[in-house]
Formats: C-alpha cells, structure tokens, sequence
C-alpha cells in the first residue's frame, strides 16, 4: 500500500511516496517557486540521484498534477499509475478546537479547516488547495488530514488559557494550541521505544529546534504544555521570530519607528530571532560558521537562545514534577551538537549529564546522557511524513 504525503506550503508543496508495507520512501521531492517563473520540482525517486524538472506551476493545482505526473512518468516515475496510491495524508497546519485527532476529509472537514484560516492564514487556504487539487485529480482515492495542532489539544485549560479576560477565549478563541504536534508526538513515542520503557511511564521534553522551533512538555504519551500560542510566534527565539516577549513592545516599536501594527507583527516574524539579533541571518550553520570565526554578535545571539531553551525545559519540569527525558529533534536540535550541550549545560540540577563523545552526532538517533545521569538526553530524528503516513495508514483502515 503506498501514501503519498503531502505539505503544501505557501509557495512549495512537498511531498514523499512511501510504501507502507515495508515504510520505504519510493520518492521524496518538493514543487518549489509555485506562482513565479522558473518554477521547477526537486524530485529524487529512490535508487537515483536528485533531479530538478523544469515545470511551469501557476497555483498549487498544477503543482499537485505535476507532482502525480512526476511520480508516474515512465522515465523518472516510480509508479505505473496513480491507482497504485492508496490515500493521500495532508498536513494541515491549525486544527483549533475542531480537530483532536487526524480524519478523513469530507465537505464538513474542510469547510472546519476554513474556518481555521483565520488563524493560520498563510497555511490552512494553502493546504486547502492541495487538498482540493487531490480530490479533482485522484476522486477515488481516500484523503487524510493530519493537524499540527491536534496532538496539543489534550492540555488542560490551566496550560492553554492566556491570562487575559475570558470572554476573548469565549468569543474568538484566543487560546493556545500548539504547533509540530505531529513532530512532537513521533518523536516521544520513538523516544520510548528506543529507550525500551512506555510511554504512559514517561515524563519527556521534546526540543523540535528547526527554522520553526517549540518545546513540548509529554506526559504519559499526552501533550500537557507547548511553547508556541495561537500562533506559532510565542515561545522560543527562532530563526526569524522573537517568540516570548513583552506585549507592549508591540505598541512601543510601532511608535518609535512609525511602522503599522501590520509592520511590527512582520518584523517579529521575519526580522527577529537569530536573524534579529546576529544582524546577517536566520540559518544556524552560518551563525555556526561565524562564530568560529570570532563574531561576537553571532555568539550573543546563541547565547539568548539556549537560555530561552532551558528556562522552558526548566518550566516543564516544574510543569510535570520532574523529567525523565530530554529530546532534541529537528534540523539544529539533530545536527547541532554545540546547541544541545549548552541546553544541557542548564539542566545539571535536573539530573542532565552530557557525554561529549556520544553527542557528537548528527541525525541519527543517540542516548548521549554521561554516567550517572538521572535523566536522560538524546537525539531523536523527526519524520514528520512518516507519522503522518502512519496516521493514513491507520484512518482508512479503519473506514
Ligand atoms: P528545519 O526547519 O528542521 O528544516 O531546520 C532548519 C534549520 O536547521 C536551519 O536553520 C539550519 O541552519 C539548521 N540545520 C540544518 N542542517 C544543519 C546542519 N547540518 N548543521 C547545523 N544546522 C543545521
């Protein structure tokens, strides 16, 4: 039974083929500059190199028909025909209240996943397109969406409410929801498994430290806490968002360089972050390669995202009375072995011990606690395409 995943992003939609009987990635590719010229898709079917097809794609429909021909072309396909896939997983980015769980899309679905617009504006409509392209282009096949919110939606009021007054969560949602669910889920199930214990046991903090980045406080397999909000801004630093900060900076910034309330919400963003504060750029292994190159700014800019880390493993302990592990995920939390030992550098009282040699690594799965430690530290790859595979999988089976 193959799946075929598909996040479709703003102007990109990546996908993966994955044959779910052996969990094996047939092709993995992405639709990159949908919308302007030199559209074209990065496609790498399994076996063979990575190659880039020049395909005009005006919208996000032409995208997903380019990416069903791609995976069926007699030259560089890797199926006869598109009844070969069995469903198609969706990821969509907000759920809200109305989606605990992935489902199987129906007109009530999707008109939910409106609904949810409001707030996922620049994701939900897009991921709306791909989902519509599908049912267009492959009618008979069963179509799933997989919320990044969803596996959030177990915390209890006191962890989601914003202390702010109760008719604003009554009449608008204001709330937290949490995002990365599908990360933050994968990965502390994976976690367990690789420790040899259960889940319902376990008390964890998943890091997910990529351009995007969150903390998830799980206990016994359940999301309690989050550091992202109602929308992914809160929390930590990131590459280009300012996560927590005080909200009347807002007003202040607006008044002191005369920019709207619209312009102020961008530059925390897209200006902010590590890119806000090293001055140069968002991407981590730049600021990786200036600071060995002695630049101070880049090294300050480090320096606040660790902390912001730590206090909120630090928090989560509190949140949960105790940790009993650890986990970074996503592409600095796996790669980046500097970030994960001055996270842990914070987190001795807790019982955290870091073996030097055993975090040197990159993505691949690693318990890199010292002798000694009481709790455990580790790197545990996300597969954000293989859980939601699983999750479709699992729903039409069922149906
Ligand atoms: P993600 O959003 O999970 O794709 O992560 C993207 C971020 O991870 C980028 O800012 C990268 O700089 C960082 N990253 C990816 N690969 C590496 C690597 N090999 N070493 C250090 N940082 C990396």
């Amino acid at each position: 039974m193959n799946i075929l995943v598909l996040n479709c992003g703003s102007s990109s939609v990546k996908y993966q083929l994955i044959n779910m009987e052996n969990e094996d990635v047939l092709a993995i590719g992405i639709c990159d500059r949908i919308g302007f010229d030199g559209s074209f898709i990065g496609h790498k079917p399994k076996g063979h190199d990575k190659m880039k097809l020049q395909i005009p794609m005006k919208d996000h429909k032409e995208a997903v028909k380019a990416v069903l021909a791609t995976l069926t072309d007699p030259a560089h396909g890797v199926i006869d025909s598109m009844d070969e896939i069995a469903a198609v997983g969706h990821r969509v980015v907000h759920g809200a209240e109305a989606f605990s769980a992935s489902t199987i899309i129906t007109e009530e679905v999707k008109d939910a996943i409106k609904v949810c617009s409001d707030l996922a504006p620049l994701h939900n409509p897009a991921n709306l397109v791909g989902i519509n392209a599908c049912e267009v282009l492959m009618p008979n096949t069963k179509q799933v969406a997989v919320f990044d919110t969803a596996f959030h939606q177990t915390m209890e009021p006191k962890a989601y409410l914003y202390a702010l007054p109760y008719k604003y969560y009554t009449k608008h949602k204001i709330r937290k929801y949490g995002f990365h669910g599908t990360s933050h889920k994968y990965v502390a199930y994976r976690t367990a498994e690789f420790l040899g214990r259960n889940i319902e046991d376990m008390k964890i903090v998943v890091c997910h430290l990529g351009n995007g980045a969150s903390v998830c406080a799980i206990d016994g397999g359940k999301s309690v806490d989050t550091s992202m909000g109602l929308t992914p801004l809160e929390g930590l630093a990131m590459g280009t968002r300012c996560g927590d900060l005080d909200p009347a900076i807002v007003q202040f910034i607006a008044e002191k360089e005369g920019l709207t309330l619209d312009e102020v919400i961008n530059v925390l963003n897209k200006e902010s972050g590590i890119k806000g504060l090293s001055q140069f750029s968002s991407d981590f292994r730049d600021i990786e390669d200036a600071i060995a190159d002695g630049n101070k700014q880049a090294a300050l800019a480090m320096d606040v995202y660790h902390l912001k880390v730590a206090k909120y493993v630090g928090a989560y302990a509190a949140v949960m009375n105790g940790i009993d592990a650890v986990v970074f995920t996503a592409g600095l939390g796996e790669n980046n072995h500097e970030v994960r030992k001055e996270v842990c550098n914070y987190l001795g009282y807790l019982g955290v011990k870091v073996d030097d040699e055993l975090n040197h690594v990159r993505s691949m799965e690693r318990d890199f606690s010292a002798e000694g430690a009481t709790v455990r530290s580790l790197v545990i790859p996300t597969n954000e395409e293989l859980a939601i595979a699983r999750e479709t999988k699992q729903l039409i089976k069922k149906n």
